[in-house]
């Protein structure tokens, strides 16, 4: 196999035989381990977007790697032509762990965005009586739930949208933590279900008021809608809990996670309900080659082990509010940020710019050349979400460099 000798030489490659359908960072990674990345060069870099929060785990965790190479060498895929020895062993790990009476599990967040859509759909002929064809899916301005052409159909992300029509009909969008907007849209008929993201992460990290989640859970349920929460993003101890809605102790009838399920070792995603909404499935009528497979299933299991035994969550949380104190202290004292706002280690900074200006973009190139990799996320918000493992005098150390990398910016505009 040919190995690339420098950053520029792999950059050239990618953009000759790759579509160019991301705009990266110019920065060329060949290794990762915990919170840190080198680029091809050796430079050591602190991640700070942890693959759009898969990472959580930290990079190359020994025992989520250990358990990919160890069942490798068993078994990696059977279809679900067959049984495996593992997959009910996941199955019931994945159910308590998360409280649910069964899972269903898939490969990407999209994929398992898609698998809440039927199994809502499908409850709302079988069980509420909609007519057919007919249900409807409240969802929420600003939304990202993936990329497949039904979820891009109700997204309002142009660049998203544009020439991928016609679009798939059945939803209703309304604004988000605007919880009269839901009670309004709740009164129109068919409505089957409201799917929403705890705090909306590639929208810019909008933490919605507190209450929303809950009273949003309650109309639902008094409506007989399925509550259906998006933790794609926010889940896996992201947040501070191990779920974002554990914030408000809504249990949301359906459940997506991804992402950090495997941390960040193999694509693992999956829908979790109890068994009203999750017996509407039946043979043949939902499925993929790779979903719960072997290899798939025993990377999950040791990564959500490494959640729990290294208690993230309470890492999370505790390092979060650390960060938004120092930035908080920080905006005080600089014109360029107006605020910071999160929960856990999700959390994003706003540029004081236009949207459309590259501040922010220009802000994460020198943060890269001072060691620390983040990226803008829309316009003038920039994403900070490093993996959960990090240690208090590291984020210290990421808020020094953040800090005097926004100073100096601040000096080259004047
Ligand atoms: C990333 C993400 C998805 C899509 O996941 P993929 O694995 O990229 O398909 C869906 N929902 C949310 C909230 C996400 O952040």
């Amino acid at each position: 196999m040919e190995m690339v000798q420098s950053s520029k030489e792999a950059i050239a490659l990618e953009n000759k035989y790759g579509a160019h359908n991301y705009h990266p960072l110019p920065v060329v990674l060949s290794k990762g381990e915990g919170v840190f990345l080198w680029d091809v060069e050796g430079k050591k870099y602190y991640d700070f977007l942890s693959a759009y929060s898969a990472v959580n785990q930290g990079h190359c965790h020994p025992r989520i790697v250990g358990a990919l190479k160890e069942q490798a060498e068993q078994l990696t895929l059977t279809s679900r032509a067959f049984h495996s020895d593992v997959l009910g062993v996941f199955e019931k790990y994945m159910s308590e762990y998360f409280g649910f009476d069964k899972v269903l599990p898939m490969n990407t967040g999209a994929e398992a965005v898609e698998t809440a859509i039927k199994l809502c759909r499908k409850w709302a002929y079988e069980k509420k009586g909609i007519s057919q064809n007919e249900a409807k899916i409240i969802v929420c301005e600003n939304n990202f739930h993936g990329r497949t052409t039904t979820i891009i159909s109700f997204s309002n992300d142009p660049v998203a949208r544009k020439n991928f029509g016609p679009y798939t009909e059945g939803f209703i969008k309304i604004a988000y933590d605007d919880i009269d907007a839901l009670e309004a849209a709740l009164k129109e008929e068919n409505v089957a279900g409201f799917l929403v993201e705890p705090i909306q992460g590639e929208a810019g990290v909008y933490v919605p008021q507190d209450g929303f989640l809950s009273k949003a859970n309650e109309l639902c349920k008094q409506n007989n809608v399925l509550f259906i929460a998006d933790e794609v993003q926010t889940g896996i101890a992201r947040t501070g809990e191990l779920l974002a809605c554990n914030y408000e102790n809504v249990n949301p009838d359906i459940l997506v996670l991804g992402k950090a399920v495997s941390g960040g070792v193999y694509p693992v995603s999956a829908v979790l309900a109890n068994n009203e909404v999750m017996d509407v499935i039946g043979p043949g009528q939902h499925g993929s080659t790779f979903g719960g497979n072997p290899l798939a299933a025993k990377v999950a299991m040791a990564a959500l082990d490494v959640i729990r035994d290294e208690k993230l969550a309470d890492n999370a949380k505790r390092l979060g509010e650390i960060f938004r104190e120092r930035m908080n202290a920080f905006i005080q004292k600089s014109d360029l940020v107006s605020l910071v706002r999160g929960k856990g280690l999700l959390n994003a900074i706003v540029i004081n710019d236009t949207e459309d200006s590259s501040t922010a973009w220009d802000i994460c190139v020198k943060l890269k050349e001072n060691g620390l990799l983040a990226k803008p996320t829309h316009g003038n918000i920039i994403r900070f979400a490093p993996p959960l493992v990090m240690t208090e005098e590291q984020l210290h150390d990421c808020c020094d460099i953040i800090e005097r990398t926004i100073n100096d910016c601040t000096k080259s505009e004047a």
